[in-house]
């Protein structure tokens, strides 16, 4: 039997955890609402009481390599602490890989909920046959992260793999990063509802309002369902978000020339509405991009792992590191460099 380890992906909705073999199976999930739990104390109470449940199920199946959990937010790499996050709102300086391993006894990785779904997606998705890639993960906002030959690429203070923030328009809508027109103010599920919202004129506006007043729960996908029928309005909008994916990726092949970029998240969804327009910027931006060979180009596609991806990403990590090639930079010291 092969080994397994536990992956966790904590979000602003549910908790998520489940067992994970080296052959990269699935073998069980338990998925929690989080809102109900309110606080980190019982959230995390709850993942540790999932991961006992498990990991007893399938004690004697092979062995235990750990546990890896994603979660959004800034993460201290070096201290395995949540800084804080924008999508669990009262989570701050929260020691969760100290936490977890104390109560369960086990090694423990912490990573970004981002660089988990890269790490899966590279593992067994859209990402197996190459040594390096770059992903977006298109959610309320826009994630992201990098894999350079293998590892995932943590930058100076562990917050390397921000395409959300990249600047696509200088003087575009503002992002509460504090930046004017990054990505995410285009291609991020608020950012694109808001301009569903906003839209009141030009061709396919009124159905496009009428839908929206009927609609009170109107999302991204209600928006794919329209766009798909035909509705200018709607295409239009998702236009603007693969242009501005369209002038991040162009970018990213000029600096770092990799073969893969992924663009996965709930929003990539509507991969088939939004791809022409980020080749067609891709093509027109990067001429590192042109002047590859037709049949030897880097490949721009969505990704294959769904709302899994993370998942196995997270238990790849705990996988990784029991090889003592860990991604989560665990032994390192960051920030902190003597004098
Ligand atoms: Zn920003």
């Amino acid at each position: 039997m092969p080994n397994f380890a536990i992956g966790v992906d904590l979000g602003g909705t549910s908790l998520r955890v489940a067992v994970v073999n080296e052959s990269g199976e699935l073998l069980k999930k338990i998925t929690t609402p989080v809102k109900p739990l309110r606080t980190s104390e019982r959230i995390i109470a709850t993942m540790c009481q999932d991961i006992g449940e498990l990991t007893r199920k399938f004690d004697g199946t092979g062995e235990l390599l750990g546990i890896g959990i994603a979660i959004p937010g800034i993460i201290d790499m070096s201290a395995g602490i949540l800084r804080r996050s924008p999508n669990l709102p009262g989570w701050q300086n929260v020691p969760v890989r100290e936490e977890v391993e104390r109560r369960l006894g086990a090694t423990v990785v912490l990573d970004n909920d981002a660089n988990a779904a890269v790490l899966g997606e590279y593992w067994i998705g859209s990402g197996r046959e190459v040594e390096s890639m770059f992903m977006y993960t298109l959610g309320t906002g826009v994630g992201g992260g990098v894999i350079l030959n293998g590892s995932i690429w943590h930058g100076m203070t562990g917050m390397a793999g921000e395409p959300g923030h990249m600047t696509v328009s200088p003087d575009g809508p503002p992002c509460p990063c504090g930046n004017n027109g990054c990505v995410e103010q285009f291609a991020g599920a608020t950012a694109i509802l808001r301009k569903a919202h906003e839209c009141t004129s030009g061709k396919g506006s009124r159905e496009l309002m009428a839908e929206i007043r009927q609609n009170e729960t109107f999302t991204v996908e209600d928006l794919f369902s329209l766009a798909a029928q035909g509705n200018e309005a709607a295409i239009k909008i998702f236009e603007g978000a693969g242009r501005a994916l369209g002038t991040s990726v162009a970018a990213m092949i000029n600096l770092l020339d990799l073969p893969l970029y992924v663009i996965g998240g709930g929003v990539a969804g509507g991969w088939s509405i939004f791809s022409p327009f980020i080749l067609e910027e891709v093509e027109r931006r990067s001429f590192v991009y042109r002047s590859q060979s037709p049949d030897s180009r880097a490949v721009i596609t969505h990704a294959l792992l769904g709302g899994d991806g993370g998942l196995f990403g997270a238990a790849r990590m705990a996988m990784l590191a029991s090889q003592g090639t860990n991604p989560a930079m665990r032994d390192r010291s960051v920030g902190s460099a003597a004098p």
